[in-house]
């Protein structure tokens, strides 16, 4: 098959969900024409054989969806509604039949599910898969949910359970929207809990307590996994309130910033560090 047969196959799957889209796949760029009373957010994530993912784990439609989750779990956590996204991918020649099919049906049911237009891309060689996802969301002006709010006194919470990664991500979208009522900030949990509230809490100059009797672990988890592990796409989030989004894990306190600490102790940032010993 060649690559323009192989785009084709692509654009005639890719709906154009979204008006915001003037034109999506087939030139040379996608155009957009955004409102002028929401803020455009934008992210971009890669997916690495052998780094996120092994061809012998997971489907190709599985790593489609993973890729793609990855990327819409940062829109979540800046409360937005996604608008579109770019596909990148490069794959072993052997690959670009059933395989790169199946890779874009996943990505295209959860670009579906979540109303997010594929609007364009790049087809390579590597060798090994590499997938890079950009996604383009959109917020009410102003109200993008940041990593810097989080004040003294605001409750920490973190939706469903931690600690054990899951192969089918479901991004957190309409509770990252929902969060934009009442939380102060948000992130997703991609790195590990100790690693992305030492994150949160250094963007908002602040430390943290957490009571780890009050972490919801996933089961057949431990608590050492649900502090440190990545993977686990759920957000984080701040809020002065009682939120019913979430459980309340501790909450943030005046001092040196980016310190947490676990019951009355130091806890040491110890999650996935992409270029960390
Ligand atoms: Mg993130």
């Amino acid at each position: 098959m060649s690559e323009l047969d192989i785009i084709q196959r692509i654009r005639a799957r890719a709906k154009r969900g979204n008006s915001t889209i003037r034109l999506g796949i087939g030139d040379d760029c996608a155009l957009l024409r955004p409102d002028a009373k929401f803020d455009l957010v934008f992210t971009t994530d890669l997916t690495i054989e052998n780094r996120h993912f092994t061809r012998r784990t997971y489907k190709a439609s599985e790593v489609g969806h993973l890729a793609l989750a990855r990327s819409l779990s940062d829109l979540a956590a800046m409360g937005s509604e996604p608008v579109f996204c770019l596909v990148a991918l490069a794959v072993p020649g052997e690959l670009a039949g059933r395989w790169l099919n199946d890779f874009y049906k996943g990505l295209l049911h959860l670009a579906d599910k979540h109303k997010i237009t594929l609007a364009g891309g790049d087809l390579s060689k590597a060798d090994t898969v590499i997938a890079d996802v950009m996604c383009c969301g959109r917020v009410p002006r102003g109200r993008a949910l940041l990593r810097s709010g989080a004040k003294p006194g605001d409750g920490i919470f973190v939706t469903g359970r931690l600690g054990k990664p899951k192969r089918l991500p479901e991004p957190r979208l309409s509770e990252g929207i929902a969060l934009r009522a009442f939380a102060s900030a948000a992130m997703d949990l991609s790195d590990g809990l100790s690693l992305d509230l030492h994150r949160l809490c250094l963007e908002s100059g602040v430390a943290a307590e957490l009571d780890s009797s009050k972490i919801p672990i996933a089961r057949g988890s431990t608590l050492e996994k649900a502090l440190h592990y990545g993977e686990d796409y759920e957000l984080l989030f701040t809020a002065s309130a009682v939120a019913l989004e979430g459980t309340c894990i501790g909450v943030i306190r005046k001092g040196k910033p980016g310190q947490v600490h676990l019951d009355g102790r130091i806890l040491k940032p110890k999650g996935w560090d992409h270029f960390g010993g």
